[in-house]
């Protein structure tokens, strides 16, 4: 017999399991299929395991330089396999969570893989379930190029490098993307030799290219080598030859290259969300665009947030100063060492940059402690066509890195 449901979604990750819970609170009968994990990449191979990570190393570098703070340790010891059991406790805790509030809103959730049969048909473990409506979010995997093909023990993937029980002595990352910069922080961070390759002339290349040459600098004075506009050539016996003859034998290469949107072939009728959709490939972006097919709630694509985390952080909206050449802008740039808060927390590497046309902000590139929050008033600033002017009659709060923006603005 066939089972009938208002919404059927093939995968839950931010994309399916948003789309599932606004659906169910309004009224809608849902199934989701899962054929992994409840949470997605987001939840157990990415945002969240790559950050739980990272804290503990940024946590084990202050300790080791604490001294600076008055504060002297000895002694300090790092054992990674509780790393790993908390990464591990902390996506199972948020797992949890997805799955009860899941069954609180009633979906009916599908532990199988799925296939779609056509516009109305979902197929699993031989039972067909009639949907009025269906999403596909079936995500995105690590991208395969010829001649760094993964092995899964040398040549590793952004998903095995978390499957890691030991941290390894040295590595080599390709790929200088959020993934790249993040795990490079992580690896530098734990005190493993960290060497960073990429193909573009400059590290994080869709960021403002200021930027791209902070984040350089960052990576220098943290001894994290890096080669840009570079690409290996050759992989052979453990040895890596790079593209300007410089020969390295790490102990593990990741190769963080991009990802590729799941190939399910697109059926007319069917709404496909999140990183299958072969759009912006954040989990952020995923949320939206199932909030907007559920709930009809617009968003403004030109201002999504980027965001790399680590110290100091880095987030951007909107325009970059290269994409503006030709046409005529003002720009403000306030350093972090400008700030009290930042010494008070001896984070003071950074800037924050604005960059405005006919008196409103149309790009705002952070590099700071908090950019990511910061970013996020000048987002809604900015989708809100507020002016420069019109801003500069907020208060902000004394002593924080806002005052950052608030400075910038009188600077532009
Ligand atoms: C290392 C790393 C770090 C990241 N960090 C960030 C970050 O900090 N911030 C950010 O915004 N984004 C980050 N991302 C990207 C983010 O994880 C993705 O954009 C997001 O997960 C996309 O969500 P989604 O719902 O489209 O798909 P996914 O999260 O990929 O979920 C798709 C789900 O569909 C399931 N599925 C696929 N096919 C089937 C089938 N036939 N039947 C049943 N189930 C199926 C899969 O098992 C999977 O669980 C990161 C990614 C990685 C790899």
């Amino acid at each position: 017999m066939t089972k009938q449901y208002d919404l059927g979604i093939i995968g839950a990750g931010p994309a399916g399991y948003t789309a599932a819970l606004h659906a169910a609170i309004r009224g809608q009968n849902v199934v989701i299929f899962e054929k992994e994990n409840i949470g997605g990449v987001c939840l157990n191979k990415g945002c969240i395991p790559t950050k739980t990570i990272l804290h503990a190393s940024e946590v084990y570098k202050q300790t080791i330089n604490s001294e600076v703070l008055g504060i002297t340790t000895s002694n300090v010891k790092l054992d990674y396999s509780k790393v790993i059991e908390r990464k591990n406790i902390v996506i199972e805790k948020l797992r949890k969570g997805i799955e009860l509030a899941l069954k609180n809103a009633r979906v009916t959730v599908i532990q199988n893989e799925a296939k779609i049969i056509d516009k109305s048909k979902i197929q699993s473990d031989g039972e067909i379930y009639d949907c009025k409506k269906i999403i596909c979010a079936t995500g995105s995997t690590p991208k395969i190029v010829k001649g760094l093909e993964f092995d899964h023990k040398f040549l590793l993937s952004s998903d095995d490098i978390l499957e890691l029980k030991n941290l390894p002595k040295s590595i080599l990352i390709i790929g200088s993307g959020a993934i790249g910069i993040e795990w490079s922080r992580i690896f530098s961070n734990f005190g493993v030799e960290t060497i960073l390759i990429e193909l573009a002339p400059h590290l994080l290349p869709l960021a403002d290219i200021e930027v791209s040459k902070r984040i350089e600098r960052t990576f220098k004075t943290d001894k994290i080598k890096f080669y840009t506009g570079t690409t290996v050539e050759q992989i052979q016996n453990g040895n890596v030859t790079l593209s300007n003859g410089e020969v390295f034998s790490p102990e593990k290469i990741l190769v963080a290259i991009g990802r590729t949107p799941d190939s399910t072939p697109k059926i007319d009728g069917i709404s496909y969300l999140g990183d299958v959709s072969g759009e912006i490939q954040l989990a952020h972006y995923a949320i939206k665009q199932a909030i907007k097919e559920v709930d009809g709630i617009e968003f403004y694509k030109d201002f999504v947030p980027s965001v790399v985390y680590g110290t100091p952080e880095i987030a951007w909206t909107g325009k970059r100063e290269q994409d503006l050449e030709g046409q005529e802008y003002k720009k403000s740039v306030v350093l972090v060492s400008s700030l009290g808060k930042a010494w008070c927390d001896n984070e003071t590497d950074g800037f924050i940059k604005l960059l405005s046309q006919n008196d409103k902000i149309v790009g705002v590139h952070i590099v700071s402690k908090e950019a990511s929050a910061l970013l996020q008033q000048i987002v809604i600033a900015m989708q809100n066509d507020i002016t420069v002017d019109k801003l500069k009659e907020v208060c902000f709060a004394h002593p924080t890195y806002s005052e950052g923006i608030f400075d910038g603005l009188f600077k532009i």
